[in-house]
């Protein structure tokens, strides 16, 4: 049983969220859908969260003015990404429950810490070495080995912030396009498929998976999701009982998802660890549609105190991300039978900017439905 847990909240109360992205907006829709208010904490003025919330600040991390009136107005706080600044999650935690603790953040915001903290639980991750200095480097290359992958330590997300060393590349070339900040080195997974777990655990200790989801990335970022993933059963158990671990050693209160490598070792596929997200996760959007409860809400129940759900699959599940100028495309997925649209109001079709995705949902053992015609 986690410690410190407050009441669990009534009908009718207040969830912080810090960030406005498609994830506050989607938390913000599940927990109206429990009867619960949401009141947004975004720098960015056109933070796409806000229109589905009553009260939203406009302010930065820093601004304590601000933080204190959120936190008067809130009964419980949680974020949606987490680079949350730890001063803003600290202050925020001598006002009102933050959850999941701020302490998990000091350990996933720096993936040196990260995979330490995994390793220190045994559990397998790419071989990787610290990079803070010339001389540092080179050893880490010795090391790990090329080709490797080059990952600044802080602020890295959607393959920003990473360059790939070749088997005959130069590492310094690769450290100085990355400004030379500190980094990690880690050797590089020649993996068969990647996968995910969206765990939730409640108040009372309890974790909570999600089926088990496989992930193709395109230039780094998700673009398309299967639930369940096409691996054999037992090697899903063993990445569900890695989140699960994962989950108990952190005191986790909320969803989180593990990100990992299968990789096939002679004959037999094993995991590696490469990630893990304190909060909800592009892969399991799918729950949205293919689950008779979401992340979302199971992040909601999580962090009000709730009983968190059972979820069951309503059959295999597939979810595309629209990337980008893919939105303009999103006429042929609204004719296309069986699919669920979901667009998350943004104004502009940055490269790269997820806009939205759809899921399509198809029964057990039948056939997928075709994507739609160019
Ligand atoms: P990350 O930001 O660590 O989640 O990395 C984004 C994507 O880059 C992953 O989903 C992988 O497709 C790829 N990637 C990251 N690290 C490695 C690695 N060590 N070896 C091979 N591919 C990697």
């Amino acid at each position: 049983m986690p410690e410190h847990a407050p009441p669990p909240l009534k009908p009718g109360a207040t969830i912080g969220i810090l960030g406005g992205g498609q994830l506050g907006r989607m938390l913000a829709q599940a927990a109206a859908k429990l009867g619960l208010h949401c009141h947004i904490f975004s720098p960015e003025s056109d933070s796409c969260a806000f229109e589905v919330v009553r009260r939203s600040t406009i302010a930065d991390y820093s601004d304590v003015a601000a933080l204190d009136a959120f936190a008067a107005d809130c009964d419980v706080i949680t974020y949606e990404f987490e680079n949350v600044p730890a001063q803003c999650a600290a202050f925020l935690k001598s006002r009102k429950p933050v959850l999941p603790d701020p302490a998990v953040l000091e350990r996933t915001q720096d993936r040196l810490i990260e995979k330490d903290f995994v390793s220190a639980l045994k559990i397998p991750t790419a071989p990787y070495a610290p990079v803070h200095s010339a001389a540092q480097l080179q050893a880490a290359v010795e090391a790990v080995g090329r080709p490797a992958v080059l990952k600044t330590r802080r602020l890295g997300y959607d393959g920003k912030g990473q360059a790939t060393i070749a088997r005959n590349g130069d590492p310094a070339a690769a450290w100085r396009t990355l400004r030379e900040v500190p980094c990690i080195l880690e050797g590089f997974v020649a993996f068969e498929r990647e996968v995910s777990v969206v765990a939730a655990r409640g108040r009372d200790g309890k974790v909570v998976c999600f089926d088990v989801t496989e992930n193709d990335h395109r230039h780094h970022i998700l673009h398309h999701s299967r639930a369940p993933a096409r691996i054999p059963p037992a090697l899903a158990k063993d990445a569900v009982r890695i989140a699960e671990r994962i989950a108990r050693a952190f005191d986790y209160v909320g969803v989180l998802a593990v990100e990992m490598f299968v990789v096939r070792r002679g004959g037999a596929r094993t995991l590696l660890v490469n990630e893990i997200a304190p909060r909800v996760h592009n892969s399991g959007h799918w729950t949205l549609d293919g689950a008779s409860v979401s992340q979302f809400e199971q992040h909601i129940r999580a962090v009000a105190g709730w009983p968190l759900a059972k979820p069951v699959r309503h059959g295999r599940v597939e979810m595309t991300n629209l990337i980008g100028e893919e939105v303009h495309e999103v006429e042929r997925w609204l004719r296309q039978g069986g699919t669920s649209v979901h667009l998350y109001g943004k104004a502009e079709a940055r490269p790269g900017r997820k806009m939205g995705h759809v899921t399509r949902v198809s029964p057990e053992g039948g056939r997928t439905p075709k994507p739609p015609r160019e």
